[in-house]
């Protein structure tokens, strides 16, 4: 049963495409990285599923709903970004509530929410500071509480890991994965580390110019690359 359905999403910012006819589906609870060359267009593609870029042409469904036209807050679509993008004058708490300001729900019911996500990232003690005091890997969790505080039905995230050090990067990539298995929650990951790429998720899609070239398991894509670019680029990492 697909639940988040991609079909011919095209996209071009000058005559050059960024990508083309893209078409992919994803399973409810499904955890996919989407692995592929710095400029090969994974931002683009997520920045296009939350409604922050327009498509040219092509469909988005999400448990068969067309949200292909709707605003970003309409969509039930979570995003987290590489460089946290949190507000440095609001508080954790402030910044994780900011996520739900659109959403109609009374002060009562957003606090709850919002102590139910800190809780899930393990921000405890953290409601009142401000995001220059944390480290990097708290204030992606600020960023991931942020994102999942609306509920979303799906989360996209997009290099979450890529500014942090090696072990807290290894730490908050199990913790996001426990936190998505437990939610049953549809999950896009970019990465351009080929270690997350194979531990973390159920499918791996690779990308390249605009295409996704291979959709599979991890342990297919290592094995049984389908093209050269696959195995070279797979290769070129080891
Ligand atoms: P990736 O995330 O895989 O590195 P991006 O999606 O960021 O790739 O970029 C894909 C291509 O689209 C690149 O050539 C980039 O320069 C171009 N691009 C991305 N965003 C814009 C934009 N807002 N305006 C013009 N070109 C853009
Ligand atoms: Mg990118």
């Amino acid at each position: 049963m697909h639940y988040l359905e991609v079909a011919n999403l095209s996209k071009s910012f000058t005559d050059t495409p960024v990508f083309k006819n893209i078409s992919f589906d994803i399973s409810k609870g499904e955890f996919i990285t989407l692995l592929g060359p710095s400029g090969c267009g994974k931002s683009t593609l997520l920045r296009s599923l939350a409604g922050l870029v327009t498509p040219d042409a092509g469909k988005i469904r999400v448990a068969g709903e067309d949200i292909t036209g709707l605003k970003p807050q309409q969509r039930g679509i979570g995003m987290v970004f590489q460089n946290y993008a949190l507000f440095p004058n609001l508080t954790v708490t402030g910044n994780i509530a900011f996520g739900l300001a659109r959403q109609r729900i009374n002060k009562q019911d957003m606090a709850r929410r919002v102590t139910e996500v800190i809780e899930l990232v393990g921000l405890n003690g953290r409601e009142n500071v401000y995001p220059g005091t944390l480290s990097g890997g708290q204030r992606q969790r600020v960023a991931l509480a942020r994102a999942l505080v609306v509920r979303p039905r799906i989360l996209l995230l997009d290099e979450p890991l890529s500014a942090l050090d090696a072990p807290i990067r290894k730490h908050l990539r199990e913790q996001i994965r426990t936190i998505q298995q437990r939610l049953n929650l549809t999950t896009v990951f970019v990465t351009h580390d080929q270690e997350e790429a194979l531990t973390l998720s159920d499918r791996v899609f690779v990308m390249n110019q605009g295409q996704i070239v291979q959709a599979d398991t991890a342990e297919a894509v290592y094995t049984r690359p389908a093209s050269d670019f696959v195995a070279g680029f797979i290769g070129n990492y080891n």
